[in-house]
Order: structure tokens, then sequence, then C-alpha cells
């Protein structure tokens, strides 16, 4: 056997002009010098030269291969309603329109339609965001990390800012309170111990050069036991002796109570601004239900320090992002949040429904126990706290190959394994991708 065996390229893409039609030439031609290197690579190893027919499907799989997006909409069977790795909160169909309106069109991102003159971007959300949470102003960045670099840098590049040991918080993704600080230019001052810091310890810490005092939520963990830390009311006052402003890093910063869905309190953005901080930063992709955005909200002169800073136009959002965090704030102002945000539905969503939902999965299946169980919100809230979720199991011979298998399909569907089980919890799988994830299990099974 020799390589000789091996038809040639221009034989191969002479054959194969379907391949061509559809993916063009460049590319179908790459496939193909793909496809005949690994034949070769099979000839020395002393395998058979592949039949014509076989070296075009196989090209035909390189192609599809190469072409499939690695960024695809899964099904989140986990019951971790924002879930970071799957992308936090899917968008409300309004949100979703709205971008698709801007997208495939031109629009009034930074014109003013009414003076026929440009106009600018921070106008969108500016007064949504001021009327839900009582802020005198709103900024609106790409993210939240963004948010508060800019916020840091804005305020105390070359001064100290005072923070709690308690707060020095890593949230998933390598945002950390102390590099931000690095990157921003200001002086990390840590003070109080992990557990307990009280007023005096920041009080303590403040002279000539303290430029900012930072309170940052923990988000994903709980110190519990003999703990304290002054209250954010208490971290206004003192600053307001010192003529010092005051950042509230609020990460999740929810706008409806979750108290009322049967979970702890997570701290409100109104909250927060009631309290007086200067400045509350928060993301939009979190329990705001919205698109990935920093949102900062306070005192007008503070917020007009950042938007004029340099840094703001390397961290600004773009047209799809305002467009569906505009959409979002609109379900806020309506009362409609619940009804229309697909995280707050997920929350909200009483167990008599989830259960009825899994009990009929079992019955479509034919097979499965509906057991109850817990679902997490997840995205750095309500750490420790569960909802009451009713859930299929399935007993399978192999779960992890199982679950493999189901990551395979399309779309993806993405489950956990619990004592042995395959189990899916309807609170995060979308009513519209129902059919597709009965259609995957009942072929896998
Ligand atoms: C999540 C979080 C961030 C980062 O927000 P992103 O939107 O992910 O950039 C910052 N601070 C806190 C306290 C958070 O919980």
């Amino acid at each position: 056997m020799s390589f000789r065996d091996l038809p040639s390229v221009e034989r191969l893409l002479q054959r194969a002009t379907k391949l061509e039609a559809m993916y063009g030439r460049p590319l179908t031609l790459e496939a193909i010098r793909d496809r005949l290197d690994a034949a070769r690579e099979a000839i020395r190893e002393g395998e058979p030269p592949p039949e014509e027919g076989i070296l075009i499907e196989e090209a035909h799989k390189t192609l599809e291969l190469w072409l499939t997006p690695t960024l695809r909409p899964v099904i989140n069977a986990t019951g971790v309603i924002i879930h970071t790795n799957l992308g936090r909160a899917p968008l409300s169909k309004t949100a979703r329109q709205a971008m698709i309106d801007v997208a495939g069109s031109y629009s009034t991102l930074e014109y003013n339609l009414k003076r026929g003159v440009r106009g600018k971007r921070e106008d969108h959300a500016e007064e949504l965001l001021t009327r839900l949470t009582g802020g005198e102003a709103a900024f609106v960045v790409n993210n939240n990390a963004a948010a508060v670099l800019l916020a840091l840098t804005a305020m105390a590049r070359r001064k100290e800012v005072i923070v709690s040991r308690s707060q020095l918080i890593e949230i998933g993704g390598g945002f950390r309170i102390p590099d931000i600080m690095k990157q921003s230019g200001a002086k990390l001052v840590e003070v109080g111990t992990t557990n307990r810091t009280h007023l005096r310890d920041y009080e303590a810490a403040i002279h000539e050069r303290t430029g900012l005092i930072l309170r940052a939520h923990h988000s994903n963990f709980k110190i519990i036991g003999f703990t304290t830390e002054p209250s954010l009311g208490e971290l206004v006052d003192l600053g307001k002796r010192h003529d010092i402003p005051v950042l509230d890093d609020l990460g999740s910063g929810a706008l409806l109570d979750t108290v009322q869905f049967g979970l702890g309190h997570e701290p409100m953005v109104q909250e927060s601004m009631e309290a007086g901080a200067s400045l509350v930063a928060f993301s939009g992709d979190k329990l705001l239900g919205g698109p990935q955005a920093g949102i900062i909200i306070g005192k007008k002169s503070f917020v007009d320090r950042l938007r004029k800073h340099p840094l703001a136009r390397a961290v600004r959002p773009d047209k799809l992002c305002l467009a569906a965090l505009v959409a979002t704030l609109t379900h806020y102002l309506r009362d409609a949040a619940v009804q229309e945000i697909p995280i707050w539905q997920m929350i909200a969503a009483p167990l008599d429904q989830l259960q009825t939902r899994s009990e009929t999965w079992a019955k479509r299946l034919g097979q499965g126990e509906v057991i109850s169980g817990r679902s997490t919100v997840g995205g750095g809230s309500l750490p420790e706290e569960t909802l009451p979720t009713s859930m299929l199991a399935l007993s399978v011979k192999y779960p992890n190959a199982f679950t493999s298998h189901l990551r395979k399909a399309d779309p993806p569907i993405i489950a956990r394994i619990e004592d042995d089980r395959v189990v899916l919890d309807p609170r995060t799988v979308l009513v519209e991708q129902e059919e597709d994830l009965l259609r995957a299990l009942t072929e896998l099974l």
C-alpha cells in the first residue's frame, strides 16, 4: 500500500461539489487536505487507503465540526437558576425581541430624534433606573466587575479605600476585591478581622488620604457564628462625618424582595439607596434577570465623575445590551417582573406546578421516579438558600455515560447526578424546551 493509492485533492474536490456549495471552496479544500493527511498517517501505520466516498464523508463531518458554534443554547435541568457557566439569566420574550429589533436595523443608539442631533447612549436606561431605585443618577457599563473597577478608579485612584477583611471576596471567574483594587490604582486598607469588623475599625483607618469606603456583598458565602459588620447606614453616617463617599458593591442586587418566595433576604438596590450609599453597583444578569451589564446608581455628582472618566468609554455597553436592559427594566416598572422575567418565574414557580411537570415527564417517558429535591438560586446570591422542588430521577446503569449522552443532544441537556441517579429539575427547564428534552430522553432511554 502506498500514498499513490490515495485520490488527489483535485479529484476529491471535483466530487465534493455539494460540500463546496455549502461551505465554500477554501474551507472545503482545507477539510479535504486535513482528511488526506489523516489517511496518509493511517497508511503509515499499516491501514488500507480509504475509498473516495469515505474521504468525502469524513470531510463533510470535519466541516460540520469546524462550523458548529461552541456558543449555543442548552437545556438547563440542573435546578440552578442563575447558572454562571450556562449564561446566567435567560431573557424575557420582550427583551429578546428588543434585541432583535435594534440588531437588524439602524437605531437611535446615539441619536436624538426630536432635535435631529447627536444623542447619548447613556440616556436610554438612566431614567428607568432612577425611577425604579430612587437613585439620583444611573450609569450602565459592560458588567459589574467593570462597574466596580470604574468606580474605584474614578473615585479613589492614588487614594486609600477602606474595606472590611470579611469582605475581601472572590467571585467565580477571577473577580477578587484586592486584585480589582490594584488595577484601579487605589490602595486597599483592610480593617477588622475575618469574622468581626466594628465601625470603630473603619473610623480608626480614616485619614486625609482616604478616598472611599467600600462595602462588598459576600454574595456566595456566609459567615456564621460570632460575627459582626457595621450596617451600610452606619458606614454612610461615618462617611458623612468625614466627607468620604461609600460605594456598595451589591453583586446580585435584587429589585424584588426574595423573602416573598420563601428565600432569605437578598440585599435590594432600593435599600442601599435608602441607606444613603453614594454609589451602588450591581449586575444586569444576576437577580435583575436581564443582559450582562454593570449598573451604577447613586448621587449625581459621583455618577457624573464616573461617566466622564476615560475608562467609561472602554467599558461601555453595546446596543443589544441596552435594548434588552431597557425591556427588562420595563417589566419591573409595570409591576410584571414575576410574570415576565424568566428567573423570577422560576423562583416563584409553585411546588405543585413543578410536581405536575415532573409527573408529566415520568408519564411521557414511561419511567423514572418523581422525587422531592432542592433548587438553588446561584449567581453569587443567597448562598445555602434553596427552594423545594420536584424532580424526575432516572435510574440508569451508567449515570455518567448517560449525562454525557445528554450533553450531546441537540440542544444539549445539562443534568445532575444524585445518589447514582440522573435527576432533572423542571424549575430551570424553559417550557418551550420541554418537547426537545422529552424527545432526547425518549431516544436515549
Ligand atoms: C457577581 C459579582 C461581581 C461581578 O459581577 P459581574 O457582573 O460578573 O462582572 C462583583 N461583585 C460582587 C459582590 C458580585 O457578587
